[in-house]
């Protein structure tokens, strides 16, 4: 895959999940991913990470969301830019919000304000101002939500070019802030400011147009006024009917339900709770719509996972899985300085069995060779097709004579094959070299696999069907000779 291929699928992944396909952009994402992990493409795999756990976040799976940030944050710390950090930010506010862990959710503004600052991204830092008023509004300490969201307007301000709908953000919680302190004349200012804004008559915001319409509704309701504030709420719900959001939806029509009880007004109050109640039923119903959907994206997640790793043929992991999960354990054991064993096998003559005996038959002696290695090998251990006619097994946690020692097995296990090409029995052997990792100092799969390559190679020139193992001993008694000899 070339780089714009990857940029072409970076594009698709922010379009769907801007068409709202959090499904397909998952699936996206794992492809980005793997493309991005296969040429250390550092832009592509914070991209994967971050789509999916925004996805993730709108299906309301907070679990993997957070775990797709904890993927992005390891990458980000070493190879993202003040901008990669930025956006992690904003993600993990929405999951701490969600997850109602406001301490959390704040210090993670503050991060976001600090940075936005730095960077002077003054939408950015509005934004977080304006969060920050809103986690305030909800844990009712009016005076800190007024104070955050004046902070939210100023910086609003300093953005170029200047965007109304930023100061409108900021300002809904401002006003909102003023009712809580019982500031009626303060908010109303603020309400006529909102009121006058032009870009409020777009259809575009229709979002902040509800909560505009809700301000109004808990301005009259705080001073008393129900039948004006419910018919506020009226606007609100014939607005968010068109918008789509059942949370915010159940929130006015309880709303509504509260403000017929104040009034008293029985009859109004029974369809007000008819709507609440079909709110909630709808609310229950797209609930058990995310989790089905949650689970579908699961399985489809497992199923491209498994081809991705997986060697059709053989169903052995294939050289992306074998290289990706050798490096992993490599790292694990030079951090325990733990021993892995690496064995390669390569199946003796190969060409000639196809040459006489047909590709399918070739094929299926590379399955029964697998199936005679495998047969002698642990569950933990790890065998993989590098290639053509040739495998590798990993064995963690072993010296290097027991490597040897199944390596032998399996070479006896391949020998002991009993297969024929129509009457006439059809010997098979191979060659296998054997190396080790000494204890923790090699650190990468393709080291590891070139000292067991040579070994292989010694045992293809030894005349094959045999195993060849580094001869530590020889090679250190070669040394302490040539020391011996060079010196007076
Ligand atoms: P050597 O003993 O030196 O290993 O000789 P060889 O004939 O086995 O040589 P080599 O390992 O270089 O060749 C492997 C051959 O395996 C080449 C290729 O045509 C064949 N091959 C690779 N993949 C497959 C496969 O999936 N199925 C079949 N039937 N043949 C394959
Ligand atoms: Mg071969």
């Amino acid at each position: 895959m070339n780089e714009s291929d990857i940029q072409s699928l970076q594009q698709r992944v922010t379009s769907l999940r801007a068409q709202g396909k959090y499904k397909e952009t998952i699936e996206a994402c794992f492809d980005l991913l793997k493309r991005g992990e296969e040429s250390n493409d550092y832009k592509s795999i914070l991209v994967a990470h971050l789509n999916s756990a925004a996805s993730y976040y709108c299906i309301g799976d907070i679990e993997e969301a957070f775990r797709c940030i904890s993927a992005y944050d390891e990458v980000c710390r070493e190879h993202g830019d003040e901008t990669d950090h930025l956006n992690r930010h904003n993600v993990l506010f929405l999951l701490y919000e969600y997850n109602k862990e406001f301490d959390k959710a704040k210090s993670t503004l503050d991060k976001a304000i600090n940075l936005g600052t730095r960077l002077q991204k003054y939408n950015i830092v509005s934004n977080a101002y304006s969060n920050y008023s809103h986690l305030f509004l909800v844990e009712r300490n009016f005076a800190s939500a007024l104070e955050m969201g004046k902070l939210g307007l100023e910086m609003a301000k300093l953005h170029s070019p200047p965007s109304a709908i930023l100061e409108i953000r900021v300002k809904l919680n401002i006003a909102e802030a003023y009712i809580g302190l019982e500031d009626f004349k303060g908010s109303r200012l603020i309400i006529e400011e909102i009121e006058n804004e032009s870009v409020l008559d777009l259809d575009t915001y229709i979002r902040e147009r509800v909560q505009f319409n809700m301000l109004n509704g808990s301005w009259y309701s705080h001073q008393g006024f129900y039948r004006e504030a419910f018919e506020w709420l009226n606007r609100a719900r014939d607005l968010v009917n068109r918008y789509d959001d059942t949370y915010l939806l159940e929130e006015i029509q309880k709303e509504r339900c509260r403000l017929c009880e104040q009034m008293g007004d029985i009859e109004t109050g029974f369809y007000a709770q008819k709507e609440y109640i079909s709110v909630l039923l709808e609310s229950r119903k797209r609930e058990l719509e995310r989790t089905a959907l949650q689970l579908e994206i699961k399985h489809s997640l497992a199923d491209l996972k498994k081809k991705a790793t997986t060697d059709h043929a053989t169903g052995l992991a294939n050289r992306y899985c074998l290289e990706s999960t050798a490096n992993e354990w490599l790292r694990e054991a030079a951090d325990r300085c733990e021993n892995i064993v690496c064995i390669v096998i390569d199946i003796d003559h190969f060409k000639c069995i196809n040459d006489q005996c047909g590709h399918l038959f070739g094929d299926e002696v590379i399955r029964q060779v697998t199936e005679a290695c495998a047969s002698v090998l642990r569950k933990e251990d790890l065998m993989g097709r590098y290639g053509g006619d040739e495998f590798v097994v990993i064995i963690r946690g072993v010296p290097l004579d027991v490597g040897v020692r199944k390596a032998e097995q399996m070479l006896e296990a391949i020998r002991n094959l009993n297969v024929s090409c129509g009457e006439t029995p059809v010997p098979i052997s191979a060659s296998l070299g054997v190396a080790d990792n000494g204890a923790g100092t090699v650190l990468q799969f393709k080291d590891l696999f070139q000292l067991a390559d040579v070994e292989l190679y010694k045992a293809k020139q030894g005349g094959r069907n045999q195993v060849s193992v580094e001869d530590l001993f020889e090679e250190q008694k070669v040394q302490v000779e040539r020391g011996s000899g060079a010196s007076p």
